[in-house]
């Protein structure tokens, strides 16, 4: 394969970002080198590049017209190209297959559609593009957490990588941030006096901002620090390499949480405590112990209150157990619905795959009359304006097809996951009343439901949908026990899942 390099600094261009002619041609030249990339000629343009008409860019052209290269090196494609109709040539050039590379230091190519996407980016050829890279972009975040890499700036401790776009550690700075954990764990350190530390030890932020109180709360309670992530409220395993041990992160937590909170070390054997409000005044629930037994009742810490019952654990914990078993899901019925499931992905799936063929096919329709239009247009058959308004109306379709695939291609699947986690959870229930594990308990509950009072020494709450469902048909078909109405056929199923919110 064989290069031009091709560099070009505007006169307008106060720029002082943008390296000068002399200094892109050194860097160029050692790029190439580095790559081990043949270089048939060097080409400077003084010439601003928002008018067509550049006198080097043709020469370029037609060089690689005639066979002479077919590989373009530049700094960065907007140096190559600043308007749509420059830009235009270039991606017409790699279409016929006339341009078989184009590098970049500052800029990643491939010649695939995605690499073609992308350059028409680059070249600034399209607002609608870019809009709608903004909103593959947010599905694109969602999509790398799923594969373990952390989508925004590092943490203290670690870098981005530009290159593998993974996270790396700070070689400099993570042994400072170990050593900050450290410190809080032998809880002798005050949040405050550990941000002193660092501003005596020199150890900032990424972005060179001093750590205050509050970031070093961050840092001591960050999971990023032993390989997970929290992402919205969710933790995912990461790809990247932990900085401290899970031992020493959790040491911290519990410093952490003791200082937090001294007073309820104490209520720490009542298994239900902090799920339930009184009914007549709104006050906490607390627990004693009487005669040996453990005893919930209300704190009366809101003033007058009606209430006087006193309501021992054991009946607590049956009427927690009987609601359980009104969702409960046996793990052989799990295993039957699970495979239900799968069976409807595979249908959805290839649903969807039909579908997405038939959009590409009609992406592809859009990319040749596009070719076709700058053809027309380099013919000089037509004005800029015509050519200008009817590229942008073929490429607010293309973008829109684009929009409709992925659509398909995310939207179509996406209820399975939280339909497969709801049935798991069904199926944890079951265990839950086998176990007796009323911490469990207490955390499930507090997971599927909201407003648990105690009335009258009855547990009420409002389960979440579907889970109020599942409990009313059970209530409903209680001699039918088995094998719920609502999981009977995977029709019905994945339709009642669908209505209810999945
Ligand atoms: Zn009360």
């Amino acid at each position: 394969m064989k290069y031009i390099i091709y560099a070009r600094k505007s006169t307008e261009e106060d720029d002082r970002q943008i390296l000068s002619i002399e200094a892109q041609l050194v860097e160029l030249k050692e790029f190439a080198a580095k790559e081990k990339l043949e270089i048939i000629a060097s080409l400077c343009e003084a010439k601003t590049a928002k008018e067509p008409g550049r006198i080097k860019f043709a020469e370029m052209l037609s060089l690689i017209e005639k066979g002479k290269a077919d590989g373009i090196i530049s700094w960065h494609p907007d140096r190559l190209a600043r308007n749509s109709v420059d830009g235009g040539k270039i991606i017409h050039f790699v279409d016929r297959g006339l341009i078989k590379s184009l590098k970049f230091p500052t800029f990643w190519f491939e010649p695939t559609p995605q690499g073609l996407f992308m350059l028409n980016i680059a070249f600034g050829q399209s607002k609608y593009f870019v809009d709608n890279l903004r909103e593959n972009v947010k599905r694109g975040l969602r999509q790398k957490i799923r594969n373990g890499v952390w989508p925004g700036w590092a943490p203290v401790g670690y870098l981005n990588n530009p290159k593998t776009r993974m996270i790396d550690i700070d070689k400099e700075k993570s042994g400072k941030v170990k050593k900050l954990f450290e410190l809080y764990s032998t809880s002798k350190y005050t949040l405050k006096s550990l941000a002193n530390w660092c501003k005596e030890k020199g150890l900032r932020g990424n972005l060179g901002k001093e750590i205050v109180i509050s970031n070093v709360q961050k840092i001591l309670t960050n999971p990023f620090y032993i390989g997970l992530m929290k992402y919205r409220g969710e933790i995912f395993e990461g790809q990247h390499e932990p900085i401290i041990s899970k031992k020493l992160f959790d040491k911290c937590q519990e410093v952490m949480s003791k200082r937090g909170k001294v007073q309820e070390v104490r209520k720490h054997n009542f298994a239900f405590l902090g799920l339930l409000k009184c009914a007549s005044c709104g006050a906490s629930i607390t627990a004693e112990i009487q005669k040996g037994h453990n005893y919930y009742r209300c704190t009366k810490k809101k003033g007058l209150c009606q209430e006087k019952h006193y309501l021992r654990e054991e009946l607590l914990s049956e009427q927690v157990k009987s609601f359980l078993q009104k969702v409960s899901l046996s793990s052989q019925d799990t295993e039957k619905v699970l495979a239900a499931l799968e069976a409807e992905q595979e249908k959805a799936k290839q649903q969807t795959q039909s579908k997405v063929e038939s959009l590409k096919e009609q992406l592809k329709q859009v990319e040749i009359k596009l070719g076709k239009l700058l053809d027309i247009y380099l013919a000089d058959a037509l004005s800029t304006e015509e050519y200008s308004a009817k590229k942008q109306e073929l490429l607010s379709q293309k973008v829109r097809l684009h929009e409709k695939i992925t659509d398909f291609e995310q939207k179509g699947l996406s209820w399975l996951e939280p339909a497969r986690e709801f049935v798991l959870s069904l199926n944890q229930a079951t265990k839950l009343v086998k176990t007796e594990n009323k911490k469990e308990m207490t955390t499930f509950l507090k997971n599927i439901g909201s407003n648990h009072i105690l009335q009258n020494r009855q547990l009420i709450f409002l389960p979440k949908t579907p889970y109020n469902l599942v409990a009313e048909r059970s209530e409903a078909n209680q001699r039918n026990l088995t094998f719920p109405y609502w999981c009977r056929g995977r029709e019905l199923n994945s339709h009642l899942l669908k209505q209810t919110g999945f």
